[in-house]
């Protein structure tokens, strides 16, 4: 069901919001998004990409 483009996917909209609202976008992420993501057992695309500011 869930694979990589959906993490992905995942990834760049917490980022998204991260950088659109900050610590409100990283709340909306954490509430709606991360659940999500914690099922999809793929590690951060965005920094296999070197495009992580998280990590
Ligand atoms: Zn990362």
């Amino acid at each position: 069901m869930f694979g990589r483009k959906a993490a992905q996917k995942l990834d760049n909209a917490a980022a998204g919001l991260h950088s659109r609202y900050g610590k409100a976008g990283d709340a909306v992420a954490n509430a709606v998004i991360a659940p999500v993501r914690r099922q999809i057992d793929t590690g951060c695309t965005r920094c296999s990409r070197g495009k992580c500011k998280k990590h």
